[in-house]
């Protein structure tokens, strides 16, 4: 998957990450859904092993 970037002035797509070869703006990530999907899978993880794991009942 190629990781694309957009100018947050103009809001063109870019590859570039350091600055929008078009206006010379500064970029961003578009897609910051990924760390969330990485955060989710974290917690779901987290949860089944707390799930799967002896708890005792307090
Ligand atoms: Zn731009």
């Amino acid at each position: 998957m190629t990781h694309l970037f957009k100018c947050a002035r103009c809001g063109k797509y870019t590859l570039h990450d350091d600055a929008c070869p078009i206006c010379g703006g500064h970029v961003k990530d578009p897609q910051p859904a990924r760390f969330s999907v990485q955060d989710k899978y974290g917690e779901y993880r987290r949860r089944a092993k707390r799930g799967s794991g002896k708890v005792p009942a307090a």
